[in-house]
């Protein structure tokens, strides 16, 4: 039997070596994959709080999220981004003055 390949990317490793396995589950095909059942467990398991594999946050997931978060509610935004700033602008400082490395 054959199992069909799967479009996309491991979210544990990366690499586009998913398949169909058996039961219907999306499993990476790579040895050396550190959770090869990792999308099985995104789509099929449903852990008990927020749950993300690290690999699988990818910086078009966090744009595509940070862009729906501020047109739903641009006030929200604008009071992260001006904390955000405030933020920088006082590690600068502690860099200035040689209190942070
Ligand atoms: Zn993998």
């Amino acid at each position: 039997m054959t199992f069909p390949d799967v479009q996309g990317h491991c979210p544990a490793c990366g690499a586009t070596s998913l398949f169909l396995a058996d039961g219907g589950y999306i499993t990476c095909s790579r040895i050396e994959c550190p959770e090869p059942d990792a999308v099985t467990n995104l789509l099929v398991r449903k852990p008990a709080g927020p749950r993300l594999a690290v690999g699988a946050v990818t910086r078009e997931l966090l744009q595509t999220a940070i862009r729906d978060l501020a047109r739903l509610d641009p006030e929200w935004w604008r009071c992260e981004l001006e904390r955000m700033a405030r933020t920088a602008h006082a590690v600068n400082q502690q860099i200035a003055m040689g209190s942070r490395p």
